[in-house]
């Protein structure tokens, strides 16, 4: 079991002035930032953080909109950090996501869903090192 994921606040939560409370409920919660940066991602960094969904019906859509605005990208550390920050975060679609959890409280819809989190250990290895070199991680 790692100890870190990686997580994005998205274009409507920024949009949205939700930036602060996320970080805050983040940090209660117990997260560690170990790394992070505010960025206006391309279509093309856009498109390979999600190359996994490219055959989806909603990817060209899900590019567009993280391109719509800046985003909060972090490295977050805790014991159990990946099943926990999926807890924290609640369910894809935020009109399933459990009351309190950040979804519940800052999403909209489906597609801007105010926050990422990672689904697995090994995927926010790579995630967190698609974002930051080793000189970006504390
Ligand atoms: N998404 C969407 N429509 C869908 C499913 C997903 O727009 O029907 C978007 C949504 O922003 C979601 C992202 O694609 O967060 C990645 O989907 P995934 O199934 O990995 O959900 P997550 O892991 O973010 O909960
Ligand atoms: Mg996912």
């Amino acid at each position: 079991m790692s100890n870190i994921t990686f997580t994005m606040i998205k274009p409507d939560a920024v949009a949205n002035g939700h930036i602060g409370k996320i970080l805050d409920q983040i940090t209660t919660a117990g997260y560690q930032i170990t790394a992070m940066k505010y960025i206006h991602l391309t279509e093309k960094t856009a498109g390979e953080f999600y190359a996994v969904h490219s055959e989806r019906p909603f990817y060209k859509d899900l590019v567009s909109f993280m391109v719509s605005g800046p985003i909060v990208a972090a490295v977050l550390k805790k014991e159990n950090a990946v099943a926990d920050f999926r807890t924290l975060i609640g369910a894809t679609d935020p009109s399933k996501a459990e009351p309190g959890t950040i979804r519940n409280l800052y999403a909209k819809s489906i597609d801007a869903n105010a926050v990422h989190g990672s689904d697995s250990d090994e995927n926010a290895a790579i995630e967190a090192s698609f974002f930051f070199s080793n000189l970006e991680r504390f």
